[in-house]
């Protein structure tokens, strides 16, 4: 049970009168937009266009839209507490957890259309047979790989919506539909890191979800990256050569972006030459492993692409693993490489935003050496980052950024906890430092005036008067 102050803040925090504008210029027009869906489903004024969420009546600022969006403010701290249990391990790269392992489905005909174990199919199947979900929201695909919500209520939905596809789908577009079409109480999701913060929000902030679309059981996917569904078929028609609707499967690995056809050829491009198709959001995502789910499912770690590799984090996800493999609904092994996936987690952390040298140079107006401004920006980039990630972001020695977070964290440009740095909001340093700036310039000034000018004036005065045409000394200089 949520106390109610924590609820009150949260709706009542200094976004209160937010309405779809603000949305838009800090989201929307900023590209964090991620289309989860979200604003479209519980807002009847919001539509969407070109590939963007767009008023489509008055706008009354009720801020629902803004306080559910996927990337708008997350109270981290809180949900934490709320869903991990305190045994639970906190990694810095991959988040919390109680259990690292590979998994894969006893099942062979969900084998047979998995992407590869069948573990997050498994797993929903069992939930829902055994009652511990009444239904599942999902993402699938027509016959045009074309991503579709999905609001799964049986077994053989649920095997519908098997398989990735690498575009990003609104499936939160569905949860209205979820609330007032099929008033399901116990709802599981299965998606992507970012949409998983918007699920997160639904699920602990009511009144949405009160009674109806209460989510229960929260799956994410690992992820590097993502395309719209245009950009997703101009790789697959244009890049690798292959009609969309001959596509049987699609996957991301070892570097490539593979394509398996109907008549069973494999074609692929290495993912390098199709960067320019990244969408724009997800250059600033830093959650390669959906750190706020129950369980997080990917492949990377296991050593054959037909298991899984599985992060459990929560109790729910614990409880739900461990009675499917007890009821050999899916079988488990200790055979991972976890390093493998924090490695991916770490690049996809420190992809680092380049500043360019004018603003570095311009940041010595406030007397900050190079070092510091650059970490202070790496820093803007990185979200947050301890002492090692930084000096791999910054190629520094950590010696030489131990020094440079000292100085920024003693002028209140970065706050650090648990050996983790964080920037400040640049709004509030840089107005800090005009301020002091200003109270510095102030007080020189005074003392300039007491002290020197009535001095220099008097020696000119004193040796210069006989060459002085007009009445500036009687004007009062300052
Ligand atoms: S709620 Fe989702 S679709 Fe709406 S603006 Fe936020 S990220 Fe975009
Ligand atoms: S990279 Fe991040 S923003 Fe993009 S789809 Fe994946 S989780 Fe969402």
């Amino acid at each position: 049970m949520i106390p109610r102050e924590v609820i009150r803040d949260y709706f009542q925090c200094d976004i209160s009168e937010y309405g779809f504008q603000d949305l838009h210029d800090l989201v929307i027009s900023k590209k964090n937009c991620v289309l989860c869906g979200t604003c479209m489903s519980i807002c009847p004024r919001i539509g969407i266009n070109e590939n963007q969420p767009l008023l489509i009546d008055y706008d009354p600022e009720c801020s629902l839209c803004y306080k559910y969006c996927a990337k708008t403010y997350f109270p981290e701290k809180f949900i934490e507490k709320e869903i991990f249990p305190k045994q639970s391990t906190k990694d810095p790269l991959i988040g919390y957890y109680q259990k690292v392992m590979v998994t894969k489905s006893t099942n062979e005909s969900i084998l047979n259309l998995s992407q590869n174990g069948g573990t997050v199919t498994s797993l929903l199947i069992h939930a829902l047979n055994e009652g511990l979900i009444d239904g599942a929201l999902l993402t699938g695909k027509d016959e045009n790989w074309m991503p579709k919500p999905i609001i799964a209520r049986t077994s053989k939905e649920i095997i519908e919506a098997t398989g990735s596809i690498y575009a990003l789908a609104s499936t939160l577009l569905k949860y209205e539909e979820v609330i007032n079409k099929y008033k399901l109480k116990r709802l599981a999701f299965v998606g992507m890191p970012c949409q998983i913060q918007a699920v997160r929000k639904l699920q602990f902030f009511p009144p949405l979800s009160d009674e109806y679309g209460k989510f229960t059981f929260v799956i994410g996917l690992y992820c590097t990256s993502n395309y719209t569904y245009d950009s997703m078929k101009d790789i697959i028609e244009n890049e690798i050569g292959v009609p969309i609707n001959e596509v049987k499967k699609l996957d991301v690995s070892h570097g490539k972006f593979m394509v398996y056809t109907k008549e069973g050829n494999i074609k692929h491009i290495p993912i390098k030459l199709i960067k320019k198709y990244n969408y724009s959001s997800c250059q600033y995502c830093k959650d390669y492993t959906a750190e706020f789910s129950d369980i997080s499912i990917g492949s990377i770690g296991s050593q054959e692409r037909t298991w899984n590799s599985v992060i459990i984090r929560s109790d729910v996800g614990m409880n739900i693993f461990k009675d499917a493999l007890k009821s050999k609904k899916i079988i488990s092994s200790s055979q991972i490489d976890i390093s493998q996936i924090k490695n991916a987690s770490l690049s996809k952390k420190l992809k680092v935003v380049k500043i360019n040298e004018k603003v570095i140079s311009a940041l010595k107006l406030f007397s900050i050496p190079e070092l510091e401004a650059k970490a202070y920006t790496t820093l803007l980039s990185l979200e947050k980052a301890d002492l090692s990630m930084l000096s791999t972001a910054m190629k520094k020695e950590p010696s030489e950024i131990n020094n440079a977070v000292n100085i920024l964290k003693q002028r209140k440009w970065i706050s650090a906890t648990n050996g983790f740095y964080k920037p400040n909001n640049p709004v509030k340093v840089f107005k800090e430092e005009i301020h002091q700036l200003k109270e510095k310039f102030n007080s020189n000034l005074k003392k300039f005036k007491s002290e020197v000018f009535k001095e220099l004036e008097t020696i000119y005065i004193q040796n210069n008067l006989k060459s002085v045409k007009d009445n500036e000394f009687i004007d009062n200089f300052f």
